[in-house]
């Protein structure tokens, strides 16, 4: 085994047990925050009152998300500035990480409040079928989300300016206009801020499609190289993945929502001492639903992301029959990893729970058998 392999299985392992690690630790958090009686007398200190006002619920949403985002900072830290650090792969500072976390913070936290303020007030309307009409709302949400992103939010972490590899550039482009799909721009992104990690991707709607190149990987990639990892993510535009991955997260909150109300209802009835409150769309039942959301993510995750890898798959032999460039999709893949730090062999029971990707040694196979194939037919 080479140093750099030695190196990537160290540092995945290492993520790998941080990531059940956080898992483990978040649920035991909510199990124990109900269990021992804390989330019943913190509620009624701050939702005395069963009609709480608007006021004293976002005030009590807010200490909640604060108080689970502090006991977890310990692990986030280590995981995403440490560990980073320690294997050469983060250019941040911590004062540049935690800038990150408030920032991310102040993003999604009034989306949080306003989640689960749509969430109970459905909960209250239709106590029996909320479960479905919420997951239902959550498609539309789901996709403005996904779409909005790399357009609204992505550009408040980096800087997005037109590559500067005009031959390159028209290159790409026209890669993409010979599948069908339009392009507006060629953009590269300063990612080397953060971290030496590499990354393309397909941001924007419409007409309005950018590709987006990561300057680590200008930097490190020949362009025969950038045009098959481009040759990818033209290949999820083409079978509108994004919409599937839409779909199956919807199929995911359909399945989480279910299971919520079903034990949800069953614990409240049996032990309405846990939070102070009787029903799901009460204010106080919130440690209930979160714990409830976190067994249910936690068992239904590993569903989406087999499926996620099956879309993956196929996207890499759509990339080499684009292309017919097997050999550089396969040393792409492998200077992808390596910069990644991404383990070519995890064990298999890490890649069912948690990899939305195969593993990097079975896609360079794909890329090369692709392209022998192709040479015989
Ligand atoms: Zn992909």
């Amino acid at each position: 085994m080479s140093d750099t392999n030695a190196r990537s299985q160290e540092y995945s392992r290492m993520k790998e047990r941080l990531a059940l690690a956080g898992t483990a630790l978040t649920l035991a958090g909510s199990a124990l925050f109900l269990g021992t009686g804390l989330a019943a007398k913190m509620n009624r200190r701050l939702l005395p009152k069963t009609r709480a006002s608007f006021t004293k619920r976002v005030r009590y949403h807010g200490s909640l998300s604060l108080g689970s985002l502090m006991l977890g900072l310990p692990l986030s830290f280590y995981s995403g500035y440490i560990v980073e650090k320690r294997f050469g792969l983060s250019n941040q500072t911590p004062r540049s990480w935690a800038i990150d976390v408030v920032k991310g913070e102040a993003i999604s936290a009034p989306l949080q409040i306003a989640l689960i303020e749509g969430m109970q007030w459905t909960i209250r309307r239709w106590p029996d079928r909320w479960w479905l009409i919420a997951s239902g709302t959550a498609i539309p949400l789901t996709a403005g989300l996904t779409f909005l992103f790399p357009v609204l939010i992505a550009p408040r972490f980096n800087t997005y300016e037109p590559l500067e590899d005009t031959e390159l550039a028209a290159r790409l482009k026209l890669l993409a206009e010979k599948t069908g799909i339009e392009v507006a721009d060629v953009m590269q992104m300063d990612m080397s801020r953060r971290t030496t990690k590499a990354n393309a991707f397909f941001a924007g709607i419409g007409h309005t499609k950018r590709i987006v190149i990561s300057d680590t990987m200008l930097a490190g990639f020949t362009p025969d190289e950038i045009e098959t990892v481009v040759a990818h993510e033209i290949g999820h535009q083409v079978n509108r993945d994004l919409w599937r991955f839409i779909l199956s997260s919807s199929f995911v909150t359909l399945a989480i929502a279910w299971v919520t109300d079903r034990v949800g209802r069953r614990a409240m009835s049996s032990r309405p001492e846990l939070v102070g409150a009787t029903s799901l769309g009460n204010p106080r039942a919130l440690p209930l639903i979160a714990l409830a959301f976190g067994v249910a993510g936690t068992v239904i995750t590993p569903l989406q992301l087999a499926y996620s890898r099956r879309i993956e798959r196929r996207t890499d032999r759509f990339a080499v029959a684009l292309t017919g460039n097997g050999s550089a999709y396969a040393s792409a893949l492998a200077k992808l990893a390596a910069l990644n730090l991404a383990d070519p062999n995890p064990p298999g029971w890490v890649t069912i729970l948690l990899h939305s990707h195969p593993p990097i040694a079975e896609r360079i196979d794909t890329a090369r058998t692709a392209e022998i194939n192709a040479l015989w037919t």
